[in-house]
């Protein structure tokens, strides 16, 4: 499997390009701006990239999917309870200071806990995983967790804003996150990657 990180969007998330050597089927996992260069590496690949899989709704990780979609071709998912991020993105951005109108991004598809996609030989698991927001899921491929901004390297998302509770953020790393194995790797929605293990022992917030 073949994994690209890319810094993205007003807020630096970073979004991953993950293309299964095989087969070249691929996804995005979080769109958070027109970023020519994953094209570009897409296109270099010969992936066919099936999926923009959404981790959550918040604008930082999403503004990029109209146009992405229509460049790489691909289905957009979300969980149902992020829709109205969507929906809503040039309110939400205006709390943030952020007056700029924009298209707001179209999904196609809804994910929910425990369903699974086909990709390539392997599949992509969902796990929803909400506190951050309510609609927040991680994505789990063979070794790798795409754990958006549920969990950080040594660090949670933040819970204050709307649809976020500290305790739901906390069950959702105790109880589903730290029941994968020590050695799955955790590739977060901001900052460095880590590994469930690494989290388990220096992970503070937990
Ligand atoms: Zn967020």
């Amino acid at each position: 499997m073949i994994l690209k990180e890319y810094i993205s969007g007003p807020i630096e998330a970073n979004n991953y390009l993950l293309v299964d050597e095989e087969t070249k089927e691929g996804a995005l996992i979080d769109c958070s701006e027109m970023k020519q260069e994953i094209v570009d590496d897409a296109n270099a690949l010969g992936a066919n990239i099936k999926y923009i899989l959404l981790t959550h709704g918040h604008f930082d990780h999403v503004l990029g999917v109209n146009e992405m979609k229509k460049a790489l071709g691909a289905k957009v998912y979300i969980h149902k309870s992020d829709v109205f991020m969507l929906e809503n993105i040039n309110q939400i951005m205006s709390l943030f200071g952020m007056n700029q109108k924009v298209e707001p991004p179209e999904y196609d598809e809804l994910v929910e806990d425990g369903q699974e996609l086909p990709l390539g030989n392997t599949k992509i698991k969902i796990l929803h995983t909400p506190g951050h927001s309510e609609g927040g899921v991680c994505y789990l491929v063979d070794d790798k967790l795409f754990s958006g901004d549920t969990l950080f390297r040594e660090s949670v998302g933040r819970t204050d804003l709307y649809g976020g509770n500290f305790k739901t953020l906390l069950n959702s790393v105790k109880g589903v996150l730290f029941n994968l194995d020590d050695d799955i790797n955790v590739y977060p929605g901001h900052g460095p990657s880590s590994t469930i293990g690494h989290e388990k022992n220096y992970n503070q917030f937990i």
